[in-house]
């Protein structure tokens, strides 16, 4: 068994990103990008305002926020997110989506061994 390394983690994550956009697409829903990768310093400056972790998976290139539109609404609960969060955790054990957080993250999809960091 080989070791998969962080670069090809990352990889393997931004395909499975493609794949969720289209999906997405298929569903019926609009979309625009939200924020992928982010800085050790925002995400420090994020937590302090209590809107994210210092530990993000942003910053390592494993987590993106997805904006979806339904008939030209921004869509701000878990409509839609549910069912696509469904459909990204079925392509591996390690496909996390932020509606499963305690403090849901709807528009949050990431990919994490661990499962304990957002
Ligand atoms: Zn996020």
């Amino acid at each position: 068994m080989t070791t998969e390394t962080l670069r090809q983690k990352q990889s393997r994550f931004a395909l499975g990103v493609a794949l969720l956009i289209q999906q997405a697409d298929s569903l019926g829903y609009e979309i625009t990008l939200g924020e992928a990768w982010r800085t050790p310093e925002q995400a420090k400056w994020n937590a302090s305002q209590g809107i994210g972790t210092v530990s993000s998976l942003h910053i390592e290139r494993l987590a993106i926020d997805i904006n979806l539109f339904k008939d030209g609404r921004f869509i701000t609960d878990g409509e839609g997110h549910a069912e696509l969060g469904r459909w990204w955790k079925s392509l591996g054990q390690d496909y996390r989506h932020g509606g499963d957080f305690a403090k849901r993250d709807w528009n949050h999809y990431s990919l994490s061994s661990d499962g304990k960091r957002a």
